[in-house]
Formats: C-alpha cells, sequence, structure tokens
C-alpha cells in the first residue's frame, strides 16, 4: 500500500523526444498527467542552454541541455492536455539540419522532489506602477522572451533586487479585477501584476519603491502549497483577508467565479485598519452587485465616527456570523490571509467553529 508516501511519476529516459523541421526544433515531454497545463512547467533559455522544469505530482522533471546550435530568444510553449505532453518549440538562428539536440547538462532528465528543487531566478523589467491605495501599488513587470513562468493559483514567488540582494516573497493577481477599468489589456502572458504595501520603514519594500520603469529585478520560481483541487467540487467559499493578505484572493477569487460549475457562493470578509487602506474596494462592489453569487464586507480595526459598517479585529461572533451556509449540507471551503497573529488566530477559532482542516487554507509564510 503506498498510503500518502509520493510516487515517482513513471517518465523514463526516452520520455521526452524531438524533432525539426527546417526552422523549428520542438521538443516533447510526455508527462503521462492528463491534467498537465502550462502552469506546471517553467522553461528559461539563456547562453544556449535550455533548461525546462516541469512539476509532476510532487516531483520536478529536469530537461536540461546545451543545444549544439543556436536558437532565438523567443520559444513557444503548448500544453496538450488530453494526452499529457508539453511541447516547446524553438526557433533555429540558421535553417541547418541538427544531427542531436546538445549535450546533457547538470541534472538532466532526471527528478528532484518538488520540495528540494531550487529556487532560480530569471529577470523581469518594471513596465508600470501604479497607486491603489495611499500605500499600495500596483506593480507590472515582464518577464523576459527567453522564459516560459506561470504562477499558480495561491502560489507566490520571491523577489530579489540587485541592489541590497534582499528577497521577499509576494503573490501576483490576475488582471480580472481591474481590466474592465482601464484600456484593453492585451492576454500577455508575460505580464506578472503585483499588488505591493510599502512600508517606509521597510527593508525591501522602499527600495522595489525607487525603481523606475525599465529597471530590472529578479522573479524566482513559484513556490507554495495551495491545491486548486480543493475548489473543484465546491458550492460556497469563504475568504478572509486582512489587508495585502487579499492578495492570493484575486485568483482564487476569479477561478471559483469562473471555473467552478456548482460554486452558489462567495464570501469575502476583508479586515483593514480604515477604510483608506481598502485594496480595489470599488472594483469589488460592482463586482458583487454584478454577480450575485458574490458577497463582500469590510470590517475596520480602526475606523472614523463615520463608518457605519462593521468594526473590530477577527472574532468568533463575526466568524460564526459569516460562515453561515446557504445550504447545511454543501460543500464548503475557506482560504484565509493576513497578518501571522491574524491567521494564527482565525484559524484556531474556526476550528472551535468546527470547520475541519480539509476545509480550510492558511497562507503563511
Ligand atoms: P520589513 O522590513 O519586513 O518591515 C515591515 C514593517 O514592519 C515595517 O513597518 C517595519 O517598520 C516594521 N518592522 C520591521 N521590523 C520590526 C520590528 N522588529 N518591530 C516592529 N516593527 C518592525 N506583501 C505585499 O505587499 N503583497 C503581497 O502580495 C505579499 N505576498 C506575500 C506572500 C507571502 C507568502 C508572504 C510570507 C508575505 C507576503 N507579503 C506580501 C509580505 C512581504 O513578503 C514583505 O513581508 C513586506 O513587503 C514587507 O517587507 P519590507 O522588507 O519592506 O518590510
Ligand atoms: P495591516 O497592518 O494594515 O492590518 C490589516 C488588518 O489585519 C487589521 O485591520 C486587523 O484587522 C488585522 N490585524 C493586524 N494585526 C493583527 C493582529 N495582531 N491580530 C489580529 N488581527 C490583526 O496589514 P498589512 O500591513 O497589509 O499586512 C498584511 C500581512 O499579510 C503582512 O504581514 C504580509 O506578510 C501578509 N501576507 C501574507 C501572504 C501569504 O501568502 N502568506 C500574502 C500577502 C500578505
Amino acid at each position: 500500500l503506498v498510503g500518502r508516501m509520493a510516487v515517482k511519476p513513471a517518465v523514463a529516459k526516452g520520455n521526452y523526444d524531438w524533432f525539426q523541421t527546417a526552422s523549428l526544433v520542438t521538443i516533447v515531454i510526455y508527462t503521462k498527467q492528463k491534467d498537465i497545463s502550462l502552469d506546471s512547467i517553467i522553461v528559461d533559455y539563456q547562453d544556449g542552454s535550455l533548461r525546462a522544469e516541469t512539476i509532476i505530482k510532487d516531483y520536478a522533471y529536469l530537461l536540461h541541455m546545451g543545444l549544439c546550435h543556436e536558437v532565438q530568444e523567443e520559444f513557444s510553449v503548448r500544453a496538450v492536455e488530453n494526452v499529457g505532453k508539453i511541447e516547446i518549440t524553438l526557433k533555429k538562428r540558421q535553417s541547418t539540419s541538427w544531427k542531436c539536440l546538445g549535450q546533457p547538462l547538470e541534472k538532466h532528465n532526471s527528478f528532484t522532489p518538488k520540495k528540494d528543487s531550487d529556487l532560480r531566478y530569471r529577470k523581469c523589467q518594471l513596465v508600470s506602477k501604479e497607486d491603489v491605495t495611499h500605500d499600495t501599488k500596483l506593480f507590472c513587470f515582464m518577464l523576459p522572451a527567453s522564459s516560459h513562468l506561470q504562477v499558480p493559483i495561491g502560489q507566490h514567488v520571491y523577489l530579489k533586487l540587485t541592489v541590497k540582494e534582499i528577497v521577499k516573497p509576494y503573490t501576483p493577481v490576475s488582471d480580472f479585477l481591474f481590466s474592465e477599468f482601464k484600456e484593453p489589456v492585451l492576454p500577455n502572458k508575460k505580464w506578472i501584476y503585483f499588488l505591493i504595501k510599502i512600508y517606509p520603514n521597510g527593508l525591501f519594500t522602499p527600495e522595489l519603491d525607487r525603481l523606475q520603469i525599465g529597471d530590472f529585478v529578479s522573479l524566482s520560481s513559484p513556490e507554495g502549497s495551495f491545491k486548486i483541487s480543493k475548489l473543484q467540487e465546491l458550492e460556497e467559499l469563504f475568504l478572509l483577508a486582512a489587508g495585502t493578505g487579499f492578495t492570493p484572493m484575486v485568483k482564487v477569487l476569479n477561478y471559483a467565479l469562473t471555473y467552478v460549475p456548482r460554486l452558489r457562493k462567495v464570501k469575502l470578509m476583508f479586515f483593514n485598519k480604515t477604510e483608506e487602506d481598502i485594496i480595489w474596494r470599488s472594483q469589488l462592489e460592482k463586482l458583487a452587485f454584478k454577480d450575485k453569487r458574490f458577497d463582500v464586507e469590510f470590517i475596520l480595526s480602526a475606523p472614523t465616527s463615520e463608518w457605519n459598517g462593521k468594526q473590530g479585529h477577527i472574532s468568533p461572533a463575526l466568524l460564526s456570523e459569516f460562515l453561515k451556509r446557504g445550504q447545511e449540507e454543501s460543500s464548503v471551503f475557506l482560504c484565509i490571509c493576513g497578518p501571522t497573529p491574524f491567521t494564527e488566530q482565525g484559524i484556531r477559532m474556526l476550528h472551535d467553529l468546527h470547520i475541519s482542516r480539509d476545509e480550510i487554507h492558511g497562507f503563511t509564510a
């Protein structure tokens, strides 16, 4: 009996292949995973070497080669879900016929448990920066043409600045809450958005805020334990966010409203200090107006006297009111994220309210 042990997927030598035309070289990785998608693979091409890391269950399968001829920086990646294969198509610089794909480099054609694989960084360029609240900004970075990387829902990356070699984790957001308010955004998978609060006395964020458009930041491979499968059979979703703890909720919310067929209700309880701290308030209110499945409630810990909404910190009373289910037997899931004491207290209170461990995902460090 295998039990909960991770089983190494059966991709052996010979389970990747390649072929060519006069102008293209296509590498095919056979993952044997029917649900494989483009966020399961990270590809970087640099100085003649190609590194493609495919996440297959709890393992990272590495294809790592020094290519025998030069290719262009840009390449395309395609996931063929029904057969579980991934195709990387490279453009030859010269239309010569390749005798071999290249020389194997370190750990080529091997599996590493995902938790042991190294975080690798690539340089991304700052494309835009916009104020969202008085202290929180929306940063847009562009991946280099020579990298393919998509951050899975619920995961974060590390940003590193060359100035001080400081590294901090951030959770990308999708543009679904703000894109209709701006010029149409091209579906450009090369852009990664972050909502980042600038702390005047912080170590990292004031330096990040000093970047000019066109400057570079290093961005790591994604990390995190959130499982999208938890959402698939869901009927009711509860989201508890405090401050920038809202960031992982953005993609979760979008996914749930778009792809979860049985979903009846999503409730977001958003804790902030004051009204001016609330990220994307009008966008959230507009979404609640447009989509009857979605409700949002703002709770302030330091409101002005004009505030007539809910007040205070996370508490059993607020939670039991919030968690009233539409139907007794519905399948529910709850995500919580914010300052560590908020998340820890929240999870304890939820256990006391008989929400089981399986029904909660706490986003923590
Ligand atoms: P820090 O130097 O860490 O300081 C933060 C604040 O604490 C400042 O006000 C500082 O004055 C104060 N402080 C520092 N040390 C002390 C001390 N000893 N005593 C009292 N006060 C102190 N943040 C986002 O904005 N967006 C995100 O999407 C995001 N995603 C995250 C994902 C994960 C998985 C995690 C763990 C964190 C995430 N964060 C996010 C938080 C982020 O990683 C940083 O912690 C945050 O940006 C602060 O970094 P900093 O170096 O600027 O501030
Ligand atoms: P903040 O200081 O503005 O506080 C927002 C709200 O959090 C407050 O109004 C209050 O309701 C609650 N809160 C704050 N401190 C609390 C405490 N000690 N006990 C109970 N409730 C408390 O928040 P911020 O500056 O935006 O900080 C957001 C936090 O979320 C950061 O610590 C960041 O690291 C964390 N975060 C984590 C992730 C992750 O994935 N793990 C992602 C994003 C942000």
